[in-house]
């Protein structure tokens, strides 16, 4: 495992690859880009949202050429004015290309001459304003954190991180150093454990999954399990289960690696689920968390992630998930399933998955997947009125149990993990909405509709 990067600075689905795009066309000369971003900072680490992004005309250049970079004070000027000026953003991240070079980069000396003067003159001039910055070459970058220690300008290095890992490039700092012997034995090694799955997905993909991925699964129920189950098959080596309740006798219907004897005891599913996994591969780091979402150790762990899957029924915590999603850059995968029955007749069978990456501009709150008044009646602070909410019969109760079948529930966490895969693979087209349906015949198709009524003007993730 590599030991992790205490500074990241993420973007938007997409944005990398063009602000590269930008910087790159032209490689005789170096090219500049002010982003805009958001800090935050969470469990020793400090997240920087990428927001915005400012390029220059070409008469906003003094000089250009290949080896070095004068833009006019005019631009900078504006980009500060803009960014003091907004809540959304508090952070000024500048850019620059090193074209000459292809393969791995670093700041020169003007640039770290630059850069600590610049950052002297921010702290000295506005209060709370924090400065990145980031360099690439034609394939990789370097970039790094301007802060204070104990008086003193320090530059701390930062990852890159994209929403899908096919977007992202490699860094000239931080070296993947996979265990190359376990590597050889389980993956490339004849009677290796994936040995199966390379044949299937191929070499890259299968070390970008492998690789510090950090799936976090929030609900492990009759859904979740499953897609726990197919992640551990699927080669994913560090795995996060979320959920707070006990495994009764009438989840042993569907929730994967539950023995009856753990309904008796009434273990928690996390830790019922961790067991299974671990049972299936030792060198994998599952964490259980008998923790509902709304606790505060849970958000470091989800801001943390590189996806948050949500198998939950729970109307408050498939909320909260997506504005911590947003909030925190990571992308988000959904899944939902529903079983109707009228007077002992099947009306409906039927799931669905949504893919929501941060930048795609649709979410759960958007695509109306969240019912306000399901919410209120889990999460208001008033019980009278939670309760109030269940006996009038807009929501039922906590209690009252859904139909539930594993059929069902397998074939939806099936379709999320091979959604959640073709993220790595980009082997299909992205669906942003797919539905499952059992009703009178068995389909899968795309859900157009829901995506184009939604409310464009999404105030969670419109931004
Ligand atoms: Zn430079
Ligand atoms: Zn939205």
């Amino acid at each position: 495992m590599t030991t992790r990067a205490r500074n990241h600075i993420k973007f938007k689905h997409g944005d990398l690859a063009s602000l590269r795009e930008m910087l790159l066309a032209d490689t005789s000369k170096e090219h500049f880009a002010v982003l805009l971003g958001k800090t935050q900072k969470i469990d020793g680490y400090t997240i920087i949202t990428v927001i915005d992004m400012l390029f220059p005309a070409q008469s906003d250049y003094n000089h250009q050429s290949v080896a070095l970079l004068r833009i006019k004070k005019d631009f900078i000027h504006q980009a500060l004015v803009e960014v003091t000026s907004r809540y959304d953003v508090d952070t000024i991240i500048d850019v620059h290309t090193h074209p000459f070079t292809r393969g791995d980069v670093a700041f020169s000396g003007t640039d770290d001459a630059d850069e600590r003067t610049f950052f002297r003159f921010l702290k000295d001039t506005f209060a709370g304003l924090h400065y990145a910055s980031i360099v690439f070459s034609q394939h990789r970058y370097s970039a790094r954190v301007w802060t204070l220690s104990n008086g003193a300008i320090v530059a701390r290095k930062a990852l890159l991180k994209t929403q899908t890992s096919p977007e992202n490039i490699a860094s000239a700092d931080f070296r993947e150093d996979a265990d190359e012997r376990y590597e050889k034995t389980v993956v490339t090694g004849g009677e290796g454990f994936f040995n199966r799955s390379v044949l299937a997905l191929g070499l890259d993909v299968m070390r970008a999954i492998m690789r510090d991925q950090s799936i976090s699964i929030i609900g492990v129920g009759g859904l979740g399990s499953v897609v726990a189950e197919h992640l551990i098959h699927m080669g994913f080596h560090e795995i996060n289960l979320i959920d707070p309740d006990v495994l009764e006798m009438s989840n042993l219907n569907r929730v994967v690696g539950a023995y009856y004897e753990d309904a008796e005891q009434k273990r928690a599913k996390v830790d019922v689920v961790k067991r299974h996994l671990t049972r299936i591969n030792p060198k994998a780091t599952i964490t259980a968390y008998k923790k509902d979402v709304h606790e505060k150790e849970v958000e470091s762990v989800l801001a943390l992630s590189d996806w948050l899957i949500v198998a939950t029924d729970n109307h408050s915590s498939r909320l909260k998930a997506q504005e911590l999603s947003v909030h925190y850059f990571v992308p988000l995968l959904s899944l939902g399933v529903n079983i109707t029955v009228k007077d002992h007749k099947l009306e409906d069978m039927s799931g669905e998955v949504i893919t929501a990456r941060v930048g795609d501009c649709l979410c759960l709150q958007c695509l109306q997947r969240i019912n306000p008044i399901k919410v209120a009646s889990e999460r208001h602070p008033d019980q009278v009125i939670r309760e109030e909410l269940v006996k009038r019969g807009y929501v039922t109760g906590k209690d009252i149990k859904e139909p539930a079948v594993k059929t069902l529930n397998t074939a939806v966490a099936t379709m999320a993990v091979d959604m959640l895969i073709n993220q790595y693979t980009g082997a299909r087209k992205h669906v942003p909405v797919l539905v499952y349906e059992n009703n009178g015949h068995m389909c899968i198709y795309e859900d157009r509709e829901s995506v184009q009524q939604r409310n464009k003007r999404c105030f969670l993730c419109n931004i």
